[in-house]
């Protein structure tokens, strides 16, 4: 038998994508967690390593607002505000993205669902596939860190990589290591917006915390440690997933 995924002993194996083995069953993951917990960074590391599309619901609107469709002028007055765009607006946008080629063997979604209607949009949607979730990974990290990370985020123009000013600069200052492009602040990383964003993620989002729970799928990091700890982490944990699906 083919060893775990993570315990294979390669030497930093996200630099080496690794399709799943055809003995093993779809990784359809969710990544929970408030603004600025690292979900996007750990999305980017795991798709590396698990050749399964990084699914950002907060980049296919930013990329509608970028393209000004009628999605993206609807979208951007909630976004600006730090609120979340109607479950309607989304769940269509999900749907049609999971059935697309690349999703066949797995997923992670990032920022989605946001909401008690969405997250049964989603099953309802998958179970229509015949698929189903197989964790929901929640990464915890205090407010203030929050403030911390999103306050000193900055995003490349183009390709939308990550970086932050203090934790994970670009080699050059303000400019994209990957291909070169201007490094941006988004306009809802400004602190009165972030405030709000951590309340709309504590009324609206965090719920989702108990509801993943009760389905037996949620496992929780620190994501207070180093981005690189806390993909070993989830890498481990995602092995021991693995390993209970042999059993
Ligand atoms: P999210 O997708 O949850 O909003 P991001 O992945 O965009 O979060 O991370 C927010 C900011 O924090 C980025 O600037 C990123 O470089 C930085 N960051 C991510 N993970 C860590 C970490 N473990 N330690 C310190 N900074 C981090
Ligand atoms: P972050 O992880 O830093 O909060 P995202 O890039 O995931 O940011 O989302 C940015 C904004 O896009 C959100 O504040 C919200 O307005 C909108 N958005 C993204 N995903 C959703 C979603 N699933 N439901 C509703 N609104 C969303």
């Amino acid at each position: 038998m083919r060893a775990p995924l993570a315990l294979r002993g390669k030497p930093a194996p996200w630099r080496n994508p690794s399709p799943l083995p055809p003995e093993l069953s779809e990784l359809n993951l969710i990544l929970l967690g408030p603004p600025g917990a690292g979900k996007g960074t750990q999305a980017d590391r795991l798709s590396e390593d698990f050749g399964m599309p990084h699914v950002s619901t907060g980049d296919m609107l930013r990329a509608q607002v970028a393209e000004g469709t009628e999605l993206g002028r609807e979208a951007k007055g909630y976004m600006d505000e730090g609120d979340l765009v109607p479950d309607e607006v989304i769940v269509g946008m999900i749907a049609d993205r999971l059935k697309d080629d690349d999703a066949r063997d797995g997923f992670l979604l990032d920022g989605f669902p946001r909401t008690r209607g969405q997250a049964d949009s989603l099953s309802q949607a998958l179970s229509e596939l015949d698929r189903r979730l197989v964790a929901a990974l929640l990464i915890e990290v205090s407010d203030d860190e929050v403030v911390r990370r999103l306050a000193g985020r900055r995003v490349c123009s183009k390709n939308g990589h990550t970086y932050h000013v203090e934790f994970d600069p670009p080699k050059h200052e303000g400019v994209c290591d990957q291909d070169g492009s201007r490094l941006i602040q988004r306009d809802d990383d400004r602190e009165e917006t972030i405030r709000k964003r951590l309340a709309v993620y504590d009324r609206q989002t965090s719920p989702l915390i108990d509801y993943y729970e009760t389905k037996g799928l949620l496992r929780r990091f620190d994501g207070t440690r180093a981005a690189d700890e806390v993909h070993d982490h989830i890498r481990a944990s995602l092995a021991t997933l693995r390993l209970e699906e042999q059993l």
